[in-house]
């Protein structure tokens, strides 16, 4: 049977455990906003515990009246501490404490009230109306008259305390089941003390103890449970979500059978239905393409990925091994960036990086890697290809005649006519200085010479408009053919169409000439 002196050591112990938590707290390193709030709860607590646990102990009723306003001090300002502590917990504080902020000065206006009501109650007598002290047991038990104010000020505590609690509830449904554990024990150490509550003013408890102290102080040692072993206040479930969700990358991580167990803001926007709650989910039957391309990334790979609303992205994904030391592979963790964006201005740089600004045809550096490719093509498909170098006639003389810039001109006016006629599938580049080359895929020597000559023919009859001259320009064309599978390489190639054009203009320029 539970006696009176160990209810009484229950509460002056509940009360130690209070203030401990209370100097725990305070002294930690790094804390939230709402630790602070945490921590004054604790104190409240013990205060209320410590003041009862001496009220108990006191001879006179006199005496036990003085604890009493002590107790009160406690006691007035613990559910609006309660509040303020299941109002900031989880998640968005910052944002909240905004909000709080707004309401606190008002909402601690009451417990002064409450405090300053019980202190001058011998002069109204709206708390208490008379005390007594219990008769018949070793302790001194106060027996009161409730006065006109007493529950109208307990059941609007009970309501601060209460609406406290139910916000807590509703921030833990709309957590992540992971986190479950989490919620039972908030659920539990938030619903202990209104239990506690509720009984003391409904029911009461025996002898007319007072056990709120202990109610309190269980439900503190389980927040310092969850303080300790699971960072409940730390960063906050909520906190990591807001992490995840700020950050400009997907994040995504599936278990070995396929599940999504954790994605982010940026993934549910551009792969998963928005209204859906895919966690646990098979992401085969949530996204089939996403499951595809993920399916083949080995390390990181760039994803080609049309979006829900049509437009088309490019993602880069690296793929992590989360492996656990004791149990194996666990799962796989993407990480996908969006470099749409990135990739567009390097295709703009690749191509201004193979361009040649004058001219804006191929340059030198963009015709060898087309050339390169085109060796393997013809080798693969066993045809032969024609090679041709061509340089301006008398190039020079147009320099020293009209001036560079009608050189350049006339560069331009040869760069649009090769650029103009050149067949699909086929490369004109600028080789340098006056000196073109170009390269006809699948093309015989015959067929080539006819192409080039059309070529000549069109550039003898362009004369270059340049003020109010125009001038007549010539070319020389030589031309050499690619032939697969005897042991050709591209610089005797080059080689071959250079000697032909060095010949067309010893033969007198203006000429095709083919190397044989
Ligand atoms: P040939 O018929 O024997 O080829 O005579 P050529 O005068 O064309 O030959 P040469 O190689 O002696 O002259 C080429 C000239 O082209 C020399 C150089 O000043 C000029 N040149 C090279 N690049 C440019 C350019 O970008 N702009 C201009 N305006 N001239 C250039
Ligand atoms: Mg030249
Ligand atoms: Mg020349």
């Amino acid at each position: 049977m539970i006696t009176i002196p160990f209810l009484k050591i229950a509460i002056h112990i509940s009360a130690l455990i209070s203030l401990a938590l209370a100097i725990f707290v305070i002294a930690k390193k790094n804390k939230p906003p709402t630790l602070y709030y945490f921590a004054g709860l604790m104190f409240c607590i013990s205060l209320y515990g410590t003041s009862y646990f001496i009220e108990l102990s006191m001879a006179t009723l006199e005496m036990a009246r003085f604890w009493l306003n002590f107790e009160y001090i406690g006691l007035s300002f613990i559910p609006y501490l309660w509040f303020a502590v299941a109002w900031l917990y989880k998640g968005d504080e910052a944002e909240r404490m905004e909000t709080f902020k707004k309401y606190e000065k008002g909402l601690f206006l009451f417990p002064f009230l409450i405090l300053v009501l019980v202190l001058t109650n011998p002069f109204h007598h709206l708390m208490y109306r008379s005390f007594r002290l219990l008769p018949d047991v070793s302790l001194s038990i106060l027996v009161t008259e409730k006065g006109a104010l007493y529950y109208p000020v307990n059941i609007f505590q009970s309501l601060v305390a209460f609406v406290g609690t139910i916000k807590m509830l509703l921030n833990m449904c709309t957590m992540k089941d992971r986190f479950r554990g989490q919620c039972i024990l908030m659920a539990t150490a938030a619903l202990l003390p209104m239990a506690g509550y509720l009984i003391n003013l409904t029911m009461g408890f025996p002898y007319n103890l007072d056990l709120g102290p202990l109610f309190f102080s269980a439900a503190g040692l389980l927040f310092f449970w969850g303080i300790v072993r699971i960072q409940l206040f730390d960063l906050t479930p909520v906190e990591k979500d807001l992490m995840l969700d700020s950050l400009d990358e997907g994040v995504l991580v599936i278990d070995k059978e396929g599940r999504l167990i954790e994605y982010n803001k940026m993934v549910k926007n551009t792969f998963f239905r928005e209204d859906k709650f895919c966690l646990g989910k098979s992401i085969e039957a949530t996204n089939p393409k996403l499951y595809e391309f993920l399916s083949s990334i080995e390390k990181s790979s760039d994803i080609n990925y049309q979006r829900q609303n049509g437009t088309h992205a490019i993602f880069r994904v690296t793929r992590t091994d989360l492996t656990h030391k004791l149990y194996g592979k666990r799962g796989d963790l993407f990480v996908l960036r969006d470099i749409t964006e990135l990739q567009g201005y390097v295709n703009q740089l690749e191509h201004l990086a193979s361009i040649d600004t004058l001219t804006g045809l191929p340059n030198r550096r963009q015709f060898f890697r087309f050339a390169a490719d085109e060796i393997a093509q013809a080798e693969r498909d066993n045809s032969p290809f024609s090679l041709i170098i061509l340089d301006i006639d008398f190039f020079k003389r147009v320099n020293d005649t009209f001036g560079h810039n009608a050189g350049d001109e006339a560069l331009k006016t040869v760069s649009q006519i090769l650029g103009n006629n050149m067949r699909a599938g086929s490369l004109c580049a600028r080789y340098g200085g006056e000196e073109f080359v170009a390269l006809l895929p699948r093309t015989s020597s015959e067929e080539a010479s006819k192409v080039m000559e059309r070529l000549r023919a069109i550039i003898e009859n362009s004369p270059v408009e340049f003020g109010e001259h125009l001038i007549q320009i010539t070319a020389s064309f030589g031309i050499s053919t690619y032939l697969p599978q005897k042991g050709m390489t591209l610089d005797t190639c080059l080689d071959q169409a250079d000697q032909a054009m060095y010949r067309a203009k010893d033969e007198g320029r203006n000429r095709v000439c083919r190397w044989d």
